[in-house]
C-alpha cells in the first residue's frame, strides 16, 4: 500500500503536468486536498508531502480538527454542503467556502462577516447536471445569483464550483466540465458589485488531470490522496 506522502506527491506532480499540457504553470492551479474522515495525523503526512490547502465537508469534524489544530500553518475550505445555522463556524475560518448556492446562504454568510469585520470568499456551486438531488444553483439562474452578490458586502464571489454527476463514461464528465468552462468564462466577464470571479472548482479523484485540462484551476481530491474512505466505520 502506498503511503499519504507517496500518493500527495503523485497527485501534486499529475497536477503540474495536467497545468503545463495546458498551457498554464503549476502554481496555477491550486491542489485542495479533501480530507473528509481523516484524521489531524493524516492531514499532517499530506502538508509534509507538499500540499498547502485543506478543504472539509461537515462543520463539526471541522471544528474538531481546528481545535486540534490540523491545519496549523496551512489553509482550509469548506468543500460541503452548508446549512445556515452553521454559517458562524465557517465564516472567517474557512479561507474559500465552495459551496454557495442560495441568496438566502449569501446573506447569512454576510451578516456573519460583517458582524466579525470579515469578508468571507466564496464560490456559487452549480448544479451543472441538474439533478434533483444535489445542491446547487441551476445554469440558468447563476448569472441572476451572482448579481444579487452586490446586495451582501460582507462576501465576495471568488468563482464557480461544480461536482458533475457520477458518470462511467469519461466523454459525459468532460461534457460537463465543458459547461463549466463556458459558464466560467461568461460570469469572468461580468462585472458585478462584490464578485471577481477568476476561481474554476471541478475535479476530484477520478477526473482531476482531465478537469484541469478543461480550464479548472482548483481541484479537490480526496481518495487519490487519502485513499477509500471507511464510511462502514463511523458517522456516514
Ligand atoms: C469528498 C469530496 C471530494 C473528493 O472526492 P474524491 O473522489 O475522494 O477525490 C471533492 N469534492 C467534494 C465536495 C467532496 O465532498
Amino acid at each position: 500500500m502506498s503511503s499519504v506522502e507517496e500518493n500527495a506527491k503523485r497527485v501534486i506532480e499529475a497536477c503540474a503536468e495536467a497545468a503545463v499540457r495546458s498551457g498554464r504553470s503549476a502554481e496555477d492551479v491550486t491542489l485542495v486536498a479533501a480530507s473528509k474522515m481523516n484524521p489531524a495525523e493524516n492531514i499532517r503526512r499530506a502538508a509534509a508531502a507538499g500540499i498547502k490547502v485543506f478543504g472539509e465537508n461537515r462543520v463539526q469534524e471541522m471544528k474538531e480538527k481546528l481545535a486540534a489544530g490540523a491545519y496549523e500553518g496551512l489553509s482550509l475550505h469548506m468543500i460541503g454542503h452548508l446549512q445556515t445555522n452553521k454559517v458562524k463556524d465557517v465564516v472567517g475560518s474557512c479561507e474559500l467556502i465552495h459551496s454557495v448556492d442560495s441568496e438566502k446562504l449569501m446573506g447569512r454568510l454576510s451578516d456573519r462577516a460583517l458582524e466579525i469585520g470579515v469578508c468571507q470568499p466564496i464560490l456559487l456551486e452549480v448544479n451543472v447536471g441538474g439533478e434533483l438531488s444535489k445542491s446547487g444553483v441551476e445554469p440558468a439562474a447563476l448569472d441572476e445569483l451572482c448579481a444579487k452578490a452586490g446586495d451582501y458586502p460582507g462576501i465576495k464571489v471568488m468563482g464557480l464550483m461544480a461536482i458533475p454527476p457520477v458518470e462511467q463514461n469519461i466523454s459525459k464528465t468532460l461534457h460537463y466540465f465543458e459547461i463549466m468552462r463556458k459558464l466560467f468564462i461568461d460570469m469572468s466577464g461580468k462585472k458585478y458589485d462584490n464578485t471577481d470571479i477568476y476561481v474554476l472548482s471541478m475535479g476530484m479523484s477520478a477526473d482531476y488531470q482531465e478537469a484541469i485540462l478543461a480550464g479548472a484551476n482548483m481541484v479537490r481530491v480526496g481518495t487519490a490522496i487519502f485513499g477509500a474512505r471507511n464510511y462502514g466505520a463511523g458517522r456516514a
